[in-house]
């Protein structure tokens, strides 16, 4: 079934909501959030809501309507990212999927490739996990270890990756890795599509408080076909850069930030301790400033739309909304908890508990805050950005 025409961004806006308010994946969300406050295994993956969107041709809405898209600008794609945000929808499968592999694909990818792994991506049913961080390397990407040899037939793959989130729901991933050639350190990282299942590829799970597992990933003598390369050989450096474009406007971190301190508010409000002057007048300053930051992010998300050069306006947003998202989470830990163990029923359960667990990876995850603020600080003096680099 082709997918309606969109007008506008209130119009996606208004049909993302109208599917998410449908009650089969509101219940999905609570069962997701109930089952991962709980604790034990991986975040579940919001499965019947991405087919939902898949399926509207919301997941991926700014993609070609061959690829199972919209055709419409980033404006809609970032709607959707704040949407899922806003609702608690948990967003790391599309942006793994859509925001990364995806757009590799699409900027890089030979028709095949396309073919092949776009539309399943666009409809919800394939996920793609992102290889780059490794055990010893993670804001200098640069320095990666990973090697792909050239062999008779392909490609070869040694090495280990770390650090990566949404493995377990995933059946691909797009790995980087050093290829002969190339002069300087950035010259010689090529990316490839791995599937989890070919043999070497050796995975298990790093559990840590956040409520999703991240994996360890070990290659040994991984075979790859020939077109299984995205791109030239060499390439890897600059589409990898491009293609932290939106997750770097920090507009899911902003939705965050703005879903939290709703919920927090609420629930003081419930318990009848939203009366001190002094808190009130503190939490309507903290939510001044946490639309300032959406704004923040929707100005970066703008530079995006509109090619702009320069990476310091999106490491600005996503620097001040991670920080801003990490320090709601932790004041409703400090307003309202800590809860006695496994208690449902407690104003923290169980949304705000996981947003309280997932709050040290957000300054970490898509840059971390020392990194991104180098980054300002580059642009700030006209000096050079390692993530505007451009090798090709
Ligand atoms: C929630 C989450 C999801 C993730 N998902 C994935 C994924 O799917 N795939 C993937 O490949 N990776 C993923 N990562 C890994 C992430 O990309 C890395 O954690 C990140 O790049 C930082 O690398 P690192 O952890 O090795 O820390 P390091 O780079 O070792 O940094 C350690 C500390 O040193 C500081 N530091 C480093 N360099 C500088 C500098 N030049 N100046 C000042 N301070 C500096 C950092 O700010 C940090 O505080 C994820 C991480 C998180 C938290």
């Amino acid at each position: 079934m082709q997918a309606a025409m969109i007008t506008d961004d209130a119009d996606v806006r208004a049909r993302v909501r109208r599917i998410l308010d449908r009650p089969r994946l509101c219940e999905e969300r609570e069962e997701i959030w109930t089952a991962a406050a709980a604790g034990g295994g991986d975040l579940p993956h919001a499965e019947a809501t991405y087919r939902a969107l898949g399926a509207a041709g919301l997941l991926a809405p700014h993609w070609p309507r061959a690829y199972g898209g919209l055709h419409a600008d980033p404006y809609a794609a970032a709607t959707v990212a704040e949407e899922l945000a806003l609702h608690g929808v948990p967003d790391s499968v599309r942006v793994n999927t859509v925001d990364n592999a995806g757009a590799t694909l699409l900027a890089a990818g030979t028709p095949e490739q396309r073919a092949r792994h776009l539309p399943g991506m666009a409809a919800g049913t394939t996920a793609f996990a992102v290889f780059y961080t490794e055990p010893e390397v993670g804001s200098d990407l640069g320095a990666l270890a990973t090697r792909a040899e050239p062999t008779g037939n392909g490609w070869r793959l040694n090495g280990a990756k770390a650090w990566n989130a949404r493995t377990s729901s995933a059946e691909f991933a797009i790995c980087a890795a050093r290829t002969p050639g190339g002069g300087n350190k950035y010259a010689d990282i090529s990316l490839f599509v791995l599937p989890l299942s070919a043999p070497g590829v050796h995975i298990t799970a790093i559990p840590t408080i956040n409520p999703e597992v991240f994996f360890h990933v070990r290659l040994d003598d991984v075979a790859l076909p020939h077109d299984a390369l995205v791109g030239r050989p060499g390439q890897g450096w600059s589409l990898l850069s491009q293609a932290l474009g939106l997750e770097r406007t920090g507009i899911c971190f902003a939705g965050r930030a703005r879903r939290w301190l709703d919920r927090l508010i609420a629930a003081l409000r419930a318990g009848g301790r939203l009366g001190a002057a002094e808190e009130r007048h503190a939490l309507r300053a903290l939510d001044a400033r946490v639309e300032a930051c959406r704004l923040l992010a929707w100005r970066a998300v703008q530079d995006v739309a509109e090619r702009r050069t320069g990476a310091s306006s999106a490491a600005a947003a996503k620097w001040w909304a991670s920080e801003l998202a990490q320090h709601v989470a932790w004041l409703s830990w400090e307003l309202l908890g800590p809860p006695p163990a496994g208690s449902a029923g407690h104003p923290l359960f169980p949304d705000l508990l996981l947003a309280v667990r997932e709050a040290p990876g957000l300054t970490l995850a898509a840059g971390t805050s020392e990194v991104l603020l180098n980054t300002v600080a580059a642009d700030l003096l006209d000096g050079e950005d390692p993530w505007e680099r451009e090798v090709v």
